[in-house]
């Protein structure tokens, strides 16, 4: 990518996209790419075909997707597959049809089978049953790998997919229902800490062990990539490093200054024991993540306080 390129973020107001975007913002691109999705409706192909002929677009980095937790995924089913399907669809066979230089399809770690080894590497794909309360969301995600491949075969385009770890940062899910637990438990202690409360409540053992990159550090992954990255296959992003839900809530009460006492749910699951992603991939390719989870903490708190608390 050239600072004159055209680039468009689709997703751009996600934890994801935002992120692309602030980072392809700092280092000075010019000519960047977005709309809401009132603007611009991903799911309907008549509108992202105009969108693509009216526009030259070079570069695109495609983070739009339906997302949500677990309840969200369990309740919806259909909605998460169709939506994912539509936008994907659309927008790469529309960056194809319009001569795109090349085009990035950020996926998730759930595209990996539920009884992988750990950590998850890059060829386990398609080795394994998925886990069943997000599989079509999964099942969506891998149709848009295959896509991306598919068409570089067919049609030599240049379609990457990224497949980056737990995520966190600004513009994170702070709804106590549907978000992951890093947002949750920035959340619940800060609110604990203004109320004054004796406990938190901490969902499960404390002894499942989560790998969290921020996603500043995403954003940077995903610009090397777009700039060194030409391979069909999949690539993870990710810290190569976890730590026990157990620590992470000592972490983050240390860190907002709550001196009331953690209280473990065992009535509430704990899910997967563990999940973390192979990154030797990417790090032989040049490149690691570089946010400690501490700074990560701090400046999602910070975030949260001025962003979240301000709109609310
Ligand atoms: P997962 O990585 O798909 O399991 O998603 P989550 O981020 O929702 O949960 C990770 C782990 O954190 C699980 O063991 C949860 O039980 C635990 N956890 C502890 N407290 C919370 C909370 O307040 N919210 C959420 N979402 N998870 C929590």
């Amino acid at each position: 990518m050239d600072k004159s390129s055209t680039i468009y973020v689709a997703g751009h107001r996600g934890l994801v996209g935002s992120a692309i975007l602030r980072e392809l913002e700092r280092r000075g691109y010019e000519n960047l790419l977005y709309r809401s999705s009132k603007e611009l409706d991903l799911r309907e192909r008549d509108q992202v075909q105009d969108f693509f002929e009216n526009h030259h677009i070079d570069y695109v980095f495609l983070a739009a997707a339906k997302v949500g937790g677990i309840v969200a995924n369990n309740d919806f089913p259909a909605d998460f597959i169709r939506d994912n399907l539509l936008i994907q669809t659309n927008v790469i066979d529309s960056a194809y049809r319009a001569n795109v230089k090349k085009l990035m399809f950020l996926g998730s770690t759930c595209i990996y089978p539920k009884f992988a080894p750990q950590p998850l590497k890059e060829e386990y794909l398609l080795t394994g049953e998925l886990e069943p309360t997000n599989q079509p969301y999964a099942v969506a995600k891998i149709a848009g790998i295959s896509m991306c491949q598919s068409y570089n075969r067919q049609y030599g385009t240049k379609f990457i997919s990224v497949m980056p770890t737990n995520m966190y940062g600004p513009n994170d899910n702070f709804d106590l229902k549907t978000s992951h637990v890093l947002p949750a438990l920035i959340r619940k202690f800060h609110e604990a800490k203004v109320t004054h409360a004796e406990q938190v409540e901490v969902w499960g053992t404390g002894q499942p062990r989560r790998e969290f990159l921020h996603s500043d550090d995403l954003a940077e992954a995903c610009l090397f990539l777009m700039d060194h990255y030409e391979d069909s296959e999949i690539v993870n992003v990710g810290v190569g490093d976890d730590i026990s839900i157990r620590e992470l809530a000592e972490l983050i009460k240390s860190i907002v200054g709550y001196p009331g006492e953690i209280r473990f749910n065992t009535s509430l699951p704990d899910g997967t024991p563990r999940k973390l992603v192979d990154v030797s991939k990417i790090n032989s390719l040049g490149w690691k993540a570089a946010i400690s989870l501490e700074d990560g903490v701090r400046s999602a708190y910070m975030a949260f306080q001025n962003d979240y608390l301000v709109n609310k």
